[in-house]
């Protein structure tokens, strides 16, 4: 089969541009033309619907990764469309120099989705947590009355945060990290999980302890029961912000609407995206009480696109499905049936598995194979999943999966540990 790109005379297109590309033409031009910046399998995705994807020669696959919880909701929702659709016939951009009749309602929406006053939007996860590390400094020099230039911020060893200068600074994968510097300073690695660690490595000058409530590239590490809570009230008892990093965990993916709710833990700032945009546009978000977001004045952050119309649409969409607890209970009952089925498969050479809800880290026994090539196989049983290091992969279906498909992309899983067990 080919892939067609839109032919319309009245577009004025190019003949070039309306030609069809055979699947060899299009991967050819992606490497090629694309800065070879991923290592994708070679499949060309030219459809999706729901937990389906479908490629250009028509294979249907089963969507075990959904963007990395972008795709919380599946491919093409109808209610996200809908918002869609309608916004991009009434206005999509108006820059943040004039209001617009979607940010103020969107913004009122989700501060009392997650229990806060104020929200500042952008646009990627990266750009949340740059502007979180930024809202975290400005409160500490103006609020707690840190010495001038000397803010300084706890982070985890294991960490993802994103991939600008600033962040990869504090991340200890190579890979993302090395021939990037100079460096930015002002950040202290601790290990994941270790409350005393923490607490040595906070000083007078901490303004923030940023963290994911489950590291999600690192395998979805889920830290010791406990250690949350216990994050929550060093930081109170220090007068240092708690930031959470939601942007993969959050929005319905391990059972509730933020993973900090399993332990009960309120943070003092959220960073949300991926799921935010609905798999539609890019949409993040620095969510936090007016003490904190109130630190920014008009000229001292922003973003062309942050708060465009048709982002802010898209996510009322979204919060508007997260309202009612409906995906928050299917994450928790998939996530059961699929939790259950990786552990019967431990026997096959499932080492660890680790997660919450439809949100799972799977060891593979190194001996049987790299996670690219569990991947690989998966797809040739028409599962789509993505591997994290080494031998690990990640599995996060959308929401939206039908419960049979869970056990089918368990089974696909067993008969490719059983196939590389030959
Ligand atoms: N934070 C976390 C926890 C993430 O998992 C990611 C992306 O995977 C990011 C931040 C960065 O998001 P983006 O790729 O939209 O910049």
């Amino acid at each position: 089969m080919t892939t067609r790109l839109p032919k319309s005379p009245d577009l004025g297109l190019e003949p070039e541009s309306a030609a069809v590309l055979s699947t060899a033409e299009v991967l050819h031009a992606t490497e090629r033309y694309v800065a070879h910046n991923y290592h994708p399998l070679d499949i060309v995705v030219a459809e999706a619907h729901g937990a389906t994807v479908v490629d250009t020669d028509g294979r249907e696959y089963l969507d075990f990764l959904a963007g990395y919880s972008a795709l919380n909701f599946g491919h093409g929702h109808p209610v996200i469309l809908e918002a869609a659709r309608r916004q991009l016939e009434q206005v999509t951009l108006t820059s943040r120099a004039f209001h617009n009749d979607q940010l103020g309602p969107f913004a009122r929406e989700l501060c009392a989705l997650v229990g806060k006053e104020m929200m500042l939007p952008m646009n990627t996860g990266a750009e949340a947590v740059e502007s979180g590390i930024k809202v975290a400094r400005k409160w500490g020099y103006e609020r707690k009355g840190v010495r001038p230039d000397e803010a300084n911020m706890i982070v985890a060893a294991g960490n993802f945060h994103g991939r600008t200068t600033t962040i990869i600074s504090f991340s200890d994968d190579d890979e993302a990290h090395r021939n990037y510097g100079p460096y930015a300073p002002g950040f202290r690695t601790v290990p994941y999980g270790d409350i005393g660690a923490m607490d040595a490595a906070i000083d007078d000058n901490t303004v923030a302890v940023l963290l994911e409530p489950i590291q999600g590239e690192a395998g979805v590490v889920v830290p010791p029961a406990g250690y949350l809570p216990e994050v929550r009230s060093l930081t109170h008892s220090r007068n240092v912000l708690f930031m959470a990093d939601e942007i993969q965990s959050g929005l319905g993916r391990t059972g509730a609407t933020l993973a900090c709710e399993h332990e009960a833990v309120v943070p003092d700032i959220y960073l949300l995206g991926k799921a935010l945009g609905g798999g539609v546009v890019p949409v993040s978000a620095v969510v936090a009480d007016a003490g904190i977001l109130g630190v920014l004045q008009p000229g001292q952050h922003g973003s062309t696109f942050g708060g465009n119309p048709l982002a802010c649409a898209v996510g009322r969409s979204v919060v508007a499905l997260l309202k009612d607890g409906h995906y928050q209970a299917r994450a928790r009952s998939l996530g059961s049936i699929l939790h259950t089925g990786l552990e019967q498969l431990r026997s096959k050479g499932v080492t660890a598995v680790r997660g919450r809800g439809l949100w799972a880290g799977v060891d593979i026994d190194p001996g049987l194979g790299t996670g690219r090539e569990v991947c690989r196989r998966l797809a040739g049983y028409g599962i789509l999943s993505k591997e994290t290091h080494g031998s690990t992969i990640r599995l996060a279906p959308p929401l939206v999966t039908a419960e049979a498909d869970i056990t089918r992309g368990v089974d696909a899983l067993g008969s490719v540990l059983q196939d590389l067990a030959m």
